[in-house]
């Protein structure tokens, strides 16, 4: 594969708040980071990008069962983390969503990540998302948010419609960890939707007992299957597990204006049956 120039910069993710990170230029990937199990690279710049797919139309309304996060008229569910300590399992009860919620979607105000109020473990999740049209920036800073399950383990958001940037970071990865299987990617403006089965980590006191596992739908077609995660999201290094109970969910602050709406999530439990 064609290498391209080792001009690498960085995009920060800093300090305990993995998912509030600080823009900076273009990254399209990395040849000095540890190497995960797969032998590849974190973010690997060879890495190769995953194949282009056309996803089709159509979108889903809550099932009976669903906890409805956002149905497009508030942020009374969510609360802003600004204050909150994920890894140490702290969370600031009064902290307001700032975000903005508007013509039936909440667009990120570069006030922090968002959680949800519940906490969660096993589930089905549903999210749409849109990224700003016309693109601005390149790589990791164009339309980057992330879904954290847990708060903790990242389904890459980002505008990933003709948009290189190394493959475990793109749309659809676990981030730093899996590429997408293929890259199903709407052009920006278009209203983007996953729908992800995750599997929490089991843990016996600090013990790590089985991973976590997420199969991920972006606009209907699969990019990851019961794919399992290596630990907690991080950049430019290799993941740790820590033991932890059920947490919330987080919709992450990247400094992109990126919007969401018609958010669902079914608790499941899937004990028994993996
Ligand atoms: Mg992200």
């Amino acid at each position: 594969m064609k290498r391209l120039p080792s001009i690498l910069l960085v995009v920060g993710l800093a300090g305990p708040a993995l998912y509030a990170a600080a823009p900076a230029t273009i990254v399209v990937g990395y040849t000095n980071t540890p190497v995960l199990p797969s032998g590849w690279r974190v973010h690997d710049i060879d890495r190769p990008q995953p194949v282009v797919v056309a996803p089709g139309g159509t979108t889903a309304s809550p099932p009976s069962d669903a906890i409805v996060l956002f149905d497009g008229t508030g942020l009374d569910q969510w609360i802003g983390t600004k204050q909150d300590d994920p890894a140490k399992g702290r969370y600031n009860p009064e902290g307001r969503a700032l975000w903005k919620v508007e013509k039936g979607y909440v667009e990120c105000t570069e006030s922090g990540a968002i959680r949800s109020r519940q906490a969660f473990g096993d589930c089905q999740l549903h999210i749409e998302w849109q990224t700003e049209n016309p693109p601005r920036g390149d790589s990791q800073n164009r339309g980057n948010s992330g879904v954290f399950l847990m708060g903790l383990y990242e389904i890459q958001v980002l505008d990933g419609y003709k948009n290189r940037t190394y493959a475990d970071g793109t749309t659809g990865s676990i981030y730093g960890q899996t590429p997408p299987m293929v890259n199903a990617c709407r052009p920006p403006g278009d209203w983007q939707v996953y729908d992800i089965v995750f599997e929490a980590p089991r843990f016996e006191g600090d013990a790590l007992v089985s991973p976590a596992c997420a199969t991920v739908f972006l606009n209907g077609v699969v990019v990851q299957h019961r794919t399992e995660i290596l630990g907690p999201t991080s950049h430019k290094k290799l993941p740790v597990y820590r033991a932890h109970g059920k947490a919330p969910l987080v919709l992450q602050d990247h400094s992109n204006p990126t919007r969401f709406r018609n958010i669902w999530i079914r608790e499941l439990d899937v004990d028994g049956k993996r």
